[in-house]
Order: C-alpha cells, then structure tokens, then sequence
C-alpha cells in the first residue's frame, strides 16, 4: 500500500459517534436529540414537496434556505454556506481554511471529538489548549502571543461536552486577538441560552460561526447545518463545496428546512421546554450528590464523587437507558445527558439513585 494509504486512512482513527440502538425500547439520552418532534408544519412542507419533482436534481444553492437562514440572522444570503449537517460544513471549513502547513489550530483539550478527526484527516497540525480547573474555556490562552502563528482556532459554544458557555466579550476577545486566522465557533447548542457570535460579525469577519437544525430545531434525521460568515469566506467554501458535490442538500431536506427556521413560536415553545426541563434535571442530579457543570446547552456533563463514570453509565444501559460516557483521562468520571422530558429526566434519576443505593 502506498504511504498515502499508511499515513492517512490506515490510521485514522475515525470518530466514534453515540450509539443509535437497533431497537427502541431503550431510553435514548446519548446524543442530544431534541425529546419533542419537529414543527408540524415541517412534516406538512416534506409531505408537500414529495412529488414528480424528485426526479430533477435539487436547487443546488438552495436559494430558499440560505434565504431564510439571512433572514434568521440578519445577514445576507450570500453569508450563508449550507451543507448536509453542521459535520459536513465543519468538513469544508477544515478542508478549506486550516490548511496552512505545519501552522497549528488551536482548540481546546476537551471539545467535540470529531475536530481532531478531521485534523488527522486532512493533515491539519493541532494544538490543544487545556480547559481551567473548572472546565471553562479559558480566554487568555487564546488572545496571548502564541509560539507559532497559528492556522485558525475552533471552539463549541456552549462546549461540548461540557455545556460551559463563553460570552460575547470573550469570543470577542479572542477574534479580535487573532484578526488574521480564521475563528470558527461552532454553536450547534447555542439556542438552549447562550449568545450568538452572528451578533459580532462586521466587528470580527475572521468569525465564522456554525449552526445545525439537529438539535433546537428537533431535525437531526433531516441532516442541515449551515454556517455564516463574511462573504469572502462563504464565497471559498462554496468554491470548495462545488469541487466536492455541487448537490450537498436533497430537495426534501431543504424544504423542510426551511419550514423549520420559519416557525419560531414552535422553536420557543419547545426549546423553553428544553431549558426547563434542564434546570430541573441538575436539580435532581445534585440532589443525588452529583456535580452538576453550569449547562446552557441540552445536555448535562455531571460526575459523582463516590462513582465511577464508566461503571453508572453501564448500570444505567443495563436498565434501559442510555447516555454518554467519554474514555478520555480528564472527565472519565463524567457522564453526559442529555435533556428528555420531564418524565424521562425523572426516569434516570429514580434508576440513577437505584444504582447509587444498591452500590453503597
Ligand atoms: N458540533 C457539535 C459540537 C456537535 O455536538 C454535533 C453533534 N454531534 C455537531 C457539530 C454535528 O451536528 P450535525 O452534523 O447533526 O449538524
């Protein structure tokens, strides 16, 4: 085999992502699916669009979705870079803009996985930068000289799995610091409380920040994410994207998507109901003496000082239930959880607090 081959795919190692179980009998609180369906109006737009038409290929610059992200955001269309899901985006962005030799990204130490996959994937050199002692984002180490001048810097906000939000004076901060790379903040959980970086675009167009309908719009079986930024850098990843699949959303997805960005009193209701729930939940949680990291997302990451992480999450599957644990050093104690309904959330708790009971 070549040395291609040996360098790039045979060790690679590709991103594990949560289980979706072949039955569904089971609980699933593992990866961050939105517990209520979509808008009624996006099944009824879907149901709509399914016709003859399906055997001409989609509009492929999905003119009514970028249409609606714009309008979303206040931006223009041609701000607006669609793909299937925020992973293929993020695929583009990595692919386009970080590739700069031996120059590192830099991103934190605990962040989505999937950011080192894509480094190894297109041989991007990468830099982790250790979370604080309480598994915040710490700002300083992103805006100080950095020993090599860096390829571009990539952030989750709020953190995943962390749930930990940065301000807009932080992400400030840091794009303002590093006005020559590009500064990707990927805000696939942004909806359930934290602020959008789309606010500090015109002061900071090195920002390119990166959206999906997977989570707050309920839609994660549809595959749309999109990211907005300054239109030179939306032009490049166009030019990017067309050299790849001209074609990345399918008809359905697009018109369904657009129906979903369009129902905003649907989108409150349900992700108000998120954010309710969530609170509720860490409540809970710390009554059965977790450690509970402040969320803004829809998912807690919380540990327990007499149990081993790896150990509740296997209890909590054999009753049913399913959430995710990582197998990295720093938070093998922690579990992720994901935000169902209340009953859901109550639930895991009573089956957590069967498991502490009997362990004790
Ligand atoms: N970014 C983050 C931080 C995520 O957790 C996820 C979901 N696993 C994604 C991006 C990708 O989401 P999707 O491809 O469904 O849009």
């Amino acid at each position: 085999m070549s040395r291609f081959w040996s360098d790039h795919v045979v060790d690679l190692s590709p991103y594990t992502p949560g289980e979706q179980p072949k039955v569904d009998n089971l609980l699933k609180l593992n990866t961050n699916e939105h517990p209520f369906g979509p808008s009624p109006r996006v099944l009824t737009a879907i149901k709509d669009a399914a016709d003859d038409s399906l055997r001409l290929y989609p509009d492929n610059d999905s003119t009514a979705l970028r249409q609606a992200v714009a309008t979303l955001h206040g931006v223009q269309a041609g701000q607006v870079f669609p793909g299937n899901g925020s992973d293929e985006v993020l695929a583009h962005i990595f692919n386009g803009l970080f590739r700069h030799g031996d120059r590192p990204l830099l991103m934190p130490d605990v962040t989505y996985s999937f950011y080192r996959t894509y480094c190894k994937l297109y041989g991007i050199a990468c830099r982790t930068i250790p979370l604080a002692d309480d598994f915040s984002i710490r700002v300083s180490d992103y805006v100080g000289a950095h020993p090599v001048r860096p390829a571009g810097i990539i952030f989750s906000n709020p953190n995943a799995p962390t749930g930990i939000a940065l301000t807009l004076a932080d992400i400030r901060a840091i794009a303002g610091a590093n006005p020559d790379v590009p500064v990707v903040v990927d805000e696939a959980y942004v909806d359930f409380g934290a602020s959008s970086a789309i606010a500090l675009l015109s002061e900071c167009p090195n920002i390119v920040v990166v959206h999906t309908l997977s989570k707050s719009r309920s839609l994660a079986g549809l595959r749309v994410g999109y990211a907005v930024a300054s239109k030179e850098i939306v032009d490049g990843l166009v030019r990017i994207k067309d050299s790849f699949n001209s074609y990345p959303l399918d008809k359905l997805a697009q018109v369904g998507a657009v129906a979903a960005l369009q129902d905003s009193a649907y989108f409150d209701e349900t992700r108000n109901a998120v954010i309710k729930v969530r609170e509720n939940l860490s409540k809970q949680l710390k009554t059965l003496g977790f450690e509970v990291l402040p969320s803004l997302a829809n998912f807690v990451f919380a540990r327990h000082p007499e149990h081993d992480g790896a150990a509740l999450s296997r209890a909590l599957r054999a009753e049913g239930i399913l959430v995710r644990h990582f197998g990295i050093a720093r938070i093998d104690q922690f579990l992720r959880i994901t935000v169902g309904t209340q009953a859901d959330c109550d639930r895991l708790c009573n089956t957590l607090s069967e498991i502490i009971l009997k362990t004790h």
